[in-house]
């Protein structure tokens, strides 16, 4: 097991890692969880990390997170909370909220 990545939240990271197994590297959703201030944060304060569970595969996942982020080239602002979102994203990892259709 190798850790890859941070999610911004727990949707991200599930969208993450389904795409990563999809490309042939399982891979699965770790919480992490800071010690001594449980019941003290929002759960959303424990963020969501990517581990592998070859390490070999660290190399090829990054890359293919990265050309995720990066195709296709937009931008837009969350309707919900106003978060910016860029990369291919078509969910907020603000709130969660969907892409509202273009106007
Ligand atoms: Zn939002």
């Amino acid at each position: 097991m190798r850790r890859l990545t941070r999610a911004p939240n727990t949707a991200i990271a599930q969208i993450w890692v389904d795409l990563l197994c999809e490309g042939g590297y399982p891979a699965t959703v770790q919480r992490q969880f800071l010690s001594g201030v449980a019941g003290s944060l929002p759960p959303d304060q424990c963020l969501p990390e990517i581990w592998l569970l070859h390490d070999e595969h660290e190399t090829a996942a990054q890359t293919l997170l990265s050309e995720l982020a990066r195709v296709p080239q937009r931008r837009w602002v969350c309707h919900a909370c106003g978060e910016e979102i860029e990369g291919g994203f078509e969910q907020c990892w603000g709130c969660g909220a969907l892409m509202a259709p273009s106007d």
